[in-house]
């Protein structure tokens, strides 16, 4: 279908939460110095112009990293993230917010390297752009779940994937969790953080449900919501599930995720961090 522009929501408070949780995880595979490799399954275009009329129009990144950025005080925790937003605007404002392929591009060392894959016809070439002669990027045009299974395991045998597909349909729920079932059994000790939006809360349970049912061990889920769940259209929590988190990021989430909540949403916003299967 390929009808999802991910301009349109960049910076809003689903991606800051993904994002953060990214760094952290690439930080933690950082404290050896073996190289590992970040898999993005759904990578979008890499940087995002928030003052393209696509942003201004839904304005989300007002309700998301616009908020975090007007804060005098934040957690160190998330210093690398910002770092990260800094380093594309220069060290000026907040003009550019860099999408997930640029946040790992930016905690990459020389050993490391990144595999991308995107499949709008649009958003493709733009990606390729954004990493021009990079030699430790690699980008595919192809199905994300396709390019995940053809390249598991891989050399490194330590690193990150990121399942982050637009859920445009109620299937993409189900084939997150094929995708994780075929990739487990290529590579168990990979870490895989899976994005996921509440709009339904019952998409959200089956796929849990569907985890549950794979047999694996340490998944934890982390969530900020900026309202209570109901049944009208729209966003009103997102996510992210962990399966073989570093052992930091559950105690670090549990610092970070109270000042996202009153940075983005201090009167109806609600967080967690949960394990669905503890070690
Ligand atoms: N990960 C990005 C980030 O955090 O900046 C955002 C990704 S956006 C939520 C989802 C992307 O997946 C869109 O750019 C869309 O074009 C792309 N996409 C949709 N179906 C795909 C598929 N089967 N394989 C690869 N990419 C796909």
């Amino acid at each position: 279908m390929l009808s999802y522009r991910h301009s349109f929501h960049a910076g809003n408070h689903a991606d800051v939460v993904k994002h953060i949780v990214q760094s952290l995880i690439l930080n933690s595979l950082k404290n050896k110095d073996k190289p590992f490799v970040y898999h993005d399954t759904h990578s979008g275009v890499g940087r995002y112009d928030l003052t393209h009329e696509w942003s201004e129009k839904t304005g989300e990144y007002k309700q998301g990293i616009a908020r975090v950025w007007a804060q005098s005080e934040r957690p160190a925790a998330i210093q690398s993230y910002l770092d990260a937003i800094t380093s594309l605007n220069n060290g000026e404002g907040l003009r550019y917010y860099p999408g997930s392929p640029r946040v790992a591009r930016a905690h990459l060392r020389p050993q490391d390297r990144m595999l991308l894959t995107e499949l709008h016809p649009s958003d493709y070439p733009l990606l390729q752009q954004e990493f021009h002669r990079d030699r430790q990027v690699s980008i595919f045009k192809e199905d994300g779940f396709q390019r995940l299974k053809a390249s598991l395991p891989p050399q490194e045998r330590r690193g990150l994937v990121l399942i982050d597909p637009p859920y445009e349909l109620a299937k993409e729920y189900r084939d997150v969790v094929q995708a994780i079932a075929q990739s487990y059994k290529r590579w168990a000790t990979g870490i895989y953080a899976i994005w996921y939006p509440v709009v339904n809360r019952c998409d959200i349970e089956d796929m849990i449900e569907g985890l549950e049912g794979l047999g694996i061990r340490k998944i934890l889920q982390i969530e900020l919501g900026v309202s209570p769940d109901t049944n009208e259209r729209g966003m009103t929590a997102s996510g992210m599930i962990v399966i073989n988190p570093p052992w930091t990021l559950e105690r670090d989430m549990n610092d970070i995720l109270p000042f996202l909540k009153e940075a983005i949403a201090p009167v109806t916003g609600h967080w967690k961090v949960d394990w669905i299967v503890p070690e």
